[in-house]
């Protein structure tokens, strides 16, 4: 999708009316012979149609912090201009002034709404099923458990689960996900797929407000309220900046006539060219629009990234720690053998260990419960899920499904075993175990490949997952190093350790059991909608797609903001600093400093707007 800088809606017409005004009274002024006075008529209603709200802003600014604004700035920089007999200057002062300002205003808000707008996937109207009828209505009436009919074409309103039909989702303004994927009946579906040939039923899961895309467009509306440090930084400097400029204009004004006897109107004239060069209203605007841009190319590929803070930390990653399962590995397991104690039959334990996996997520038990499912699912009497360890479950018996850690636990023996096992004990009893494989994703390896590219070359694995399939997967990316069968709090311990040898280090993970390590990292990835809000919530920047090789695309995005925002700064900077000199020396006069100032803003907004690209 196209960012257009400058949209229709966001043009202020009322202020374009009053700039054309005063910029013809300003041409006027200049061209047309008329006495001194009839032109300083025309300069002072110029003035007052075009930057009466600049003058406000000033004495606003003073008021509430004593701050000496920009505003402030081209305020006395334009009332001298008068005040010595320059009137056209005054006038040209404010006017271009306030055509810079209309010009980065409108690029910002552009931005600004083309960034919500593509996160709000939420269509407003859905088909509820009613009495066998459809009836369509905004979805926030539509209540969890009701089924909804997805036509051909359409926007899923509401996140659920299908029903009835099949059909293919395009999931790519969610996740960045180019191929569309099948969906059939108990497949989940999220509020702003859109659906392909298909009619679909689905059964509601979330309310409207609740859906994932709710949640993603709240993420990205939070976004503007982190400051990177390099915004912070613009802020200070103009804070210590803007007084030091106007103390050196008002020397340059008085010194020279006092000291040397020089002209006053000439010093005058010079300190009140010095004032308007020195405007910093291009880095004032251009640097916090550039980490927006930035931000807002990232939000459109499906990476999520929680404020410019963020950014600019993940401009400087040395090390990436991944998680293994659901993150280099698809978390789709596969089941590759079913190893039954003796008088255990393998479709027994398989049901055993479906069933006591009937209430988690993770993704063992997704696919344990894939391999069986019309497993009887009771209501059963306790549930509990050790994370890193497996399950426990209570009704006429207790099943304990999970790793070795957890039967150790439990006092139940269990034979070695290389690959990723669940084992199943009955009351205490050893049923035997079953034996999964998982795949390594084909993005991986790409993934490794382009970060050691970037310099960013320690890579390391954590996983609570056996040494063996730790092993496999780590010599597969050729990996720095890895540490396996880690709790959730092992992993914490792991990560601080690798954290006290690395400057910046990011923490990819698929949001199961993650948390801690997300919030412990300098920058967490949460990978995939699929995870808890709790990771989501500790995360700093969110993946909706599952594709490891989205930590590059954010990682390039981070570094191109920073250096487009760093050009903007030194090069804004040595421009004024060229002028300013010339200024005092007397070679560049009042309206060379007006377009100098308003020509570097305008480059700078739009070499921040290069960050979208
Ligand atoms: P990773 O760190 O590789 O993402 P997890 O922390 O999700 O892995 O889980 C680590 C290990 O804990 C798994 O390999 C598995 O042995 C065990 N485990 C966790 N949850 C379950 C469960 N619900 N059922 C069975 N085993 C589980
Ligand atoms: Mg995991």
């Amino acid at each position: 999708m196209m960012v257009r800088i400058f949209k229709k809606e966001n043009i202020d017409k009322a202020l374009m009316l009053r700039l054309g005004a005063a910029f013809v009274l300003l041409i006027c002024g200049i061209a047309i012979p008329l006495t001194n006075t009839v032109k300083l008529c025309i300069f002072i209603a110029g003035w007052l149609i075009a930057g009466y709200e600049v003058v406000i802003a000033a004495v606003a600014g003073l008021f509430r912090g004593g701050l000496l604004n920009e505003s402030f700035l081209m305020s006395i920089a334009s009332v001298g201009a008068f005040v010595t007999g320059n009137g056209a200057e005054g006038l040209a002062v404010i006017l271009f002034y306030q055509i810079g300002e209309f010009f980065s205003d409108m690029a910002v808000d552009s931005s600004r709404d083309s960034i919500s707008e593509l996160m709000d996937l939420r269509p407003d109207s859905a088909h509820m099923l009613k009495d066998g009828e459809a009836v369509t209505l905004h979805p926030q009436h539509i209540p969890v458990g009701s089924e909804i009919v997805i036509y051909p074409g359409e926007r899923i309103p509401m996140d659920g689960c299908v029903c009835l039909g099949a059909s293919d989702v395009d999931t790519s303004s969610m996740t960045g996900e180019a191929q569309p994927i099948a969906v059939e009946p108990g497949d989940e579906v999220l509020c702003g797929y859109v659906n392909g040939a298909g009619t679909l039923r689905v059964t509601v899961e979330k309310e409207y407000g609740m859906s994932a895309a709710a949640r993603i467009l709240e993420l990205v509306t939070d976004i503007a309220d982190k400051k990177a440090p390099s915004e912070r930084f613009i802020t200070s400097f103009a804070r210590i900046y803007t007084p030091i400029v106007v103390g050196c204009a008002a020397l340059l004004a008085i010194l020279p006539p006092l000291l040397f006897g020089g002209l006053w109107s000439t010093w005058v004239y010079r300190a009140l060219t010095f004032l308007v060069i020195s405007c910093p209203c291009a880095l004032v605007i251009s640097v916090p629009l550039g980490f927006f841009a930035g931000i807002g190319k990232c939000a459109r590929q499906g990476i999520l990234i929680k404020g410019g803070n963020v950014l600019e930390r993940l401009a400087k990653a040395d090390t990436v720690v991944f998680d293994k399962t659901g993150t280099l590995t698809s978390g789709h397991f596969s089941i590759s053998g079913i190893y039954a104690t003796d008088g255990v039959s393998a479709e027994s334990l398989l049901s055993l260990a479906a069933q006591a996996e009937q209430l988690s997520t993770h993704p063992l038990a997704q696919s344990l419960r894939a391999a069986c499912p019309d497993v009887p699912c009771h209501a059963p009497e306790s549930f509990c899920e050790q994370p890193g360890k497996g399950v426990m479950l209570s009704s006429t018996s207790i099943i304990a499904a999970g790793n070795a850690k957890l039967m150790l636990e439990l006092g139940v023996l269990v034979p070695t075993t290389a690959a990723t096992s669940v084992h199943v004990a009955l009351d205490g009893r050893y049923m035997g175990h079953i034996e999964f494989s998982d795949t390594i994703r084909a993005e991986a390896a790409a993934c490794m490949r382009a970060l050691r590219q970037r310099g960013t070359a320690r890579l390391f694995m954590l996983t609570g997952d056996s040494e063996q399939s730790a092993e496999q997967v780590a010599d597969a990316l050729e990996l720095t190093g890895y540490s396996s069968r880690l709790s959730p709090v092992d992993k914490v311990i792991e990560l601080e350790k690798l954290k006290s040898s690395s400057n910046t280090l990011l923490y990819v993970g698929d949001g199961t059991n993650d948390a801690p390590v997300l919030a412990a990292s300098d920058v967490g990835f949460a990978m995939g909608l699929g995870g808890t809000d709790s990771a989501i919530e500790a995360a700093d920047v969110v993946l909706l797609g599952d594709d490891p090789y989205s930590v590059v695309r954010a990682l390039d995005a981070s570094r191109r903001t920073l250096s487009i925002v760093w050009q903007n700064i030194v090069v804004a900077l040595s421009i004024k600093a060229v002028i300013l000199v010339l200024g005092a020396l007397g070679f560049a006069s009042m309206w060379l400093a007006v377009f100098a100032d308003v020509g570097v803003a305008l480059l700078a907004v739009l070499n921040s707007l290069r960050a979208l690209k």
